[in-house]
């Protein structure tokens, strides 16, 4: 994709482990750092960008060839949830899903990004495999809940992922702990630690843990992700220091990527 520098894929094994809320707070949080960013919402089936993103309507063609992204905050995004209604379901087989991803890639006039964020559908199915194998991925990383059956199923992503050589930058564990607002005592409802102990295991990053938490999800839910709209909050600062190991990460392949391409010396 031309003007694009890096696409970095957000995975989760399972569904509503917090996925999309760690794609939109890492995508504003690398804006926040200065970056030109872009959200590629692939969750073909719940998309859920338009609503965390606050932004609604329908995207416009300028020339007739190329749908002009939405924008907010700062930020473009595509999404399916742009072009069907909300509650229509979409019911497509495995091609028509591969089309419509490669269309709100190539068709999409993004311009220059630094990086875009890619929100993934959960599982290891089509859709994934077409993103991990037909885009060139800088690297993904894999949200999952602390306790065994999520990170079960977030193996299984780390395992695609490797299988078609995209790098998986890390682990980010999400609903990590839940600090009680009123007596401040901490509960580890989904237990604890299973991320950061699986990624070492594992031999890969762990980027940070991220708790229950009732603001992320009163923010991210309606529209004003907590990163843009309590930005000196501690979960905000959470997820800038994530966006912060993320761009890390990214600037190392992009560096990699310059020294492995040819020079061309004119004399
Ligand atoms: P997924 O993309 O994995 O399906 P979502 O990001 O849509 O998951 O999150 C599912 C629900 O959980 C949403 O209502 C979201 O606001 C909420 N949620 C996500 N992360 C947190 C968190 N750290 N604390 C509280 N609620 C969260």
């Amino acid at each position: 994709m031309p003007g694009v520098n890096a696409i970095v894929a957000v995975a989760s094994g399972k569904g509503g482990v917090g996925k999309s809320t760690v794609a939109v707070n890492l995508a504003l949080g690398l804006a926040a750092g200065g970056h030109a960013v872009g959200v590629l919402d692939a969750d073909i089936y719940g998309p859920s960008m338009p609503r965390m993103l606050g932004i609604s309507g329908k995207p416009v063609s300028t020339d007739g060839r190329r749908l002009e992204p939405m924008e907010n905050f700062g930020v473009k995004c595509m999404s399916m949830g742009f072009l069907v209604d909300e509650e229509t379901p979409t019911i497509w087989r495995g091609p028509m899903v591969t089309s419509a991803l490669q269309q709100m890639m190539r068709d999409v006039n993004w311009g220059a990004l630094d990086v875009m964020i890619v929100d993934m559908p959960p599982g290891t199915g089509d859709a994934q495999l077409t993103m991990a194998q037909q885009v060139p991925l800088a690297g993904a990383v894999i949200v999952s809940t602390p306790q065994d059956i999520a990170l079960l199923d977030a193996r299984k992503g780390l395992n695609m992922f490797r299988q078609v050589d995209v790098p998986v930058f890390g682990f980010i564990e999400n609903m990590s702990y839940f600090a009680c607002p009123h007596c401040g005592e901490r509960s580890e409802i989904f237990s604890h630690g299973g991320a950061r102990r699986e990624a070492d295991r594992l031999g890969i990053d762990f980027l940070g843990e991220i708790p229950l938490d009732i603001a992320i999800r009163e923010t991210s839910d309606s529209g004003r992700p907590i990163v843009v709209s309590q930005p000196d909050s501690a979960q905000a600062k959470t997820y800038r220091a994530i966006a912060d190991k993320v761009w890390e990460k990214v600037s190392q392949i992009l560096a990699a990527r310059e020294t492995s391409m040819p020079k061309i010396v004119i004399q």
